[in-house]
């Protein structure tokens, strides 16, 4: 499955119906977000977040950790947790793996991440390693408080999944997935890859961590990816990604298409009659022309955004159930080759 992004509980240029539509089964929102912006106490107020955004489908809220170390100011890091001025209005707040886990049960989010420690890439191995220990420590502590409230409040329909760590190292990668398996997650993450390292690495990485996680429980690669590497990481044991890419993109006029990308403000598309991608059966394909899509973008309409978004996310989508097909009839292998082939030769 591919988790389109809905950072402050709305993905952006698309509404409910929109997402619905397209098939979206699972969105991705940021713990981080909606903590500082409602705050979660409002929301568990107003029945969660299902319940606040109108949404049945499924919602995967991620820990907060990585708009900590991305967004906020001032940020400390100990063991109790981190330390951490609002990117909003500068208020100083404390997050720990306990807290972290906390503010997801408010949302009542399906699927719930543990705090991890995010470090900048490429780590030195000695920097990795600390932060893989402090990963370890944080997860078991963030299980517990999990159980914990499920013993004592019931259980709240919620999935909590593990993050493994270890930077760009195997044997670190590995060490990371067998400490997170003693505590016995439903579900577990690959983190801090596709963050500079080249897409073999990445892929590599992925596989080594694969290998030891249980294959009838979700695996989770966060971050990815680009349309053409899909099916690469499905191939090395993954289930599960997400990306901001094909919803920023498209507010940036780059529409993915089964031939390539197609950077829609280009004078070449003044007049062009075909729809974004001739292969797409989604609605925005069906009724607009690319040279109509292209005088939105530059007369700067919000309607840019939202037919690109919807196309851009369709167009994920559709990679994803051409994979499970692939998957099916035993192909995968030729199916990735041909997406990736087809992406080199497409338009710029
Ligand atoms: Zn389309």
């Amino acid at each position: 499955m591919f988790m389109p992004v809905g950072t402050a509980a709305t993905v952006k240029g698309l509404t409910q119906d929109a997402l619905e539509e397209l098939g979206a089964g699972i969105i991705l929102a940021n713990t981080y977000h909606l903590y500082l912006r409602p705050g979660h106490e409002l929301i568990r107020k107003l029945g969660g977040l299902h319940a606040f955004m109108a949404w049945r489908n499924a919602i995967l809220t991620d820990s907060g950790g990585y708009q900590v170390f991305s967004l906020s100011e001032l940020r400390k890091i100990t063991d109790e947790g981190v330390r951490f001025r609002s990117h909003l209005d500068g208020s100083e707040h404390l997050l720990t793996p306990e807290k972290a886990a906390e503010i997801q049960l408010a949302l009542g989010s399906d699927i719930a991440m543990v705090l991890d420690e995010c470090i900048e890439t490429p780590a030195p191995r000695d920097v990795a390693q600390a932060a893989l220990k402090r990963t370890t420590d944080w997860a078991r502590r963030a299980r517990r408080y999990f159980l914990d409230s499920v013993s004592r409040n019931g259980n709240p329909q919620q999935w909590q999944f593990g993050i493994v760590q270890g930077a760009t190292f195997a044997d670190l990668r590995r060490e990371s997935a067998r400490q997170l398996l003693e505590l016995d997650f439903p579900g577990y993450a690959v983190g801090g890859l596709a963050v500079g390292e080249p897409h073999e690495v990445t892929c590599e990485m992925a596989a080594e961590v694969t290998a030891l996680l249980p294959k009838e429980r979700p695996r989770y690669l966060m971050g990815v990816g680009r349309p053409e590497q899909l099916a690469d990481y499905v191939a090395r044991g993954i289930d599960m990604m997400d990306c901001v890419l094909p919803t920023r993109a498209a507010r940036h006029a780059c529409l993915y298409t089964s031939e390539g990308r197609v950077l829609i403000k280009n004078a070449r598309y003044i007049e062009d009659q075909r729809p974004i991608d001739p292969n797409c059966k989604c609605s925005v394909c069906r009724r607009y022309t690319r040279a109509y899509l292209r005088h939105l973008f530059a007369a700067g309409e919000i309607t840019a955004a939202i037919l690109a978004t919807h196309h851009n996310v369709r167009f994920y989508l559709d990679i994803m159930g051409q994979i499970r097909e692939a998957i099916t009839f035993g192909h995968l292998a030729n199916f990735a080759t041909e997406l990736r082939a087809r992406y080199v030769a497409g338009p710029a």
